[in-house]
């Protein structure tokens, strides 16, 4: 069997009872150094095998071929397995492998993904229609990414942003927000999560025309309300639309 596994945020308390199940069926589990290093306290008996970034599709090729060799193997990923995760990378590779793949069986174990883990910090924000859009170009062209935030900020969208910085593309967020601000008003309700669920958590929460000056890396996820979306009891809270009105508890 090979499992895909979304670890969720990181945090031990924050990995579903599935999850665990599937990574104590295993005999070896491959996945990111960083978040096969959160497992050694816990799953310290199993072969672990740590990837460095941008190895998926030989860490998949690795992992197939330990669970056609008769292993049980844990491909994982943090947040949701199939969110900018290990699921898809994984199924394409098996679909590209030749022989008897066909006889493997795969499940797919969702987690908590980043988008819900930083939204449960900031308050409420993803009350309402949401998007989710990853400021990444190693794969995607910047110009299809500038395309989705304006659609995205057009239609009025709460926007969530996973990767929104990195050591090569500091610039990005600054450069998203402002695609953001020419149909969104700059007093609109925005946060960052930084290592939500995991040692060194932060958040702040800020308008989005000071959204665009902070200086955020690959371990933040940002949100970015959309032109409902308010501050009550200093959270972030996007209306479903219900009335509600003032009584005495
Ligand atoms: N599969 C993951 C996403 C992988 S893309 C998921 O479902 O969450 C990597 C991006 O996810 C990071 O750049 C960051 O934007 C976000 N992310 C992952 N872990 C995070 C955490 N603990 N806190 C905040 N953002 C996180």
């Amino acid at each position: 069997v090979i499992f895909i596994v979304g670890l969720g945020p990181g945090g031990e308390d924050e990995i579903t009872p599935r999850a665990v199940q599937a990574l104590e069926a295993s005999d070896i589990i491959v996945g990111y150094k960083t978040y096969v290093d959160l497992l050694v306290s816990r799953l310290g008996h199993k072969k672990l095998i740590p990837f460095a970034m941008k190895q998926e599709i030989e860490r998949c090729r690795q992992a197939a071929a330990l669970a056609l060799a008769g292993n049980n193997v844990a491909l994982v990923s943090g947040g949701d397995a199939g969110v900018y995760g290990m699921a898809g990378p994984m199924l394409e590779v098996l679909d590209a492998l030749e022989g008897n793949t066909k006889d493997l069986e795969v499940e797919i174990v969702p987690g908590v993904t980043s988008a819900c883990s930083a939204a449960a910090i900031l308050g409420a924000p993803l009350t309402h229609d949401f998007a989710v859009i990853s400021l990444s170009d190693l794969l995607t062209p910047w110009t299809l990414i500038e395309k989705r935030l304006a659609l995205a900020a057009e239609a009025d969208f709460v926007i969530c942003l996973y990767n929104p910085a990195s050591r090569n593309r500091r610039d990005y967020l600054r450069r998203a927000c402002e695609i953001i601000m020419n149909l969104r008003d700059g007093n609109t309700p925005s946060g960052w999560v930084r290592n939500a669920g995991r040692k060194g958590q932060a958040h702040k929460i800020l308008p989005l025309s000071e959204l665009k000056n902070e200086e955020l890396d690959m371990l933040c996820t940002v949100v970015i309300g959309n032109s409902e979306t308010k501050i009550l009891r200093g959270r972030m809270v996007t209306p479903r639309g219900y009335k509600v009105e003032g009584s005495t508890p």
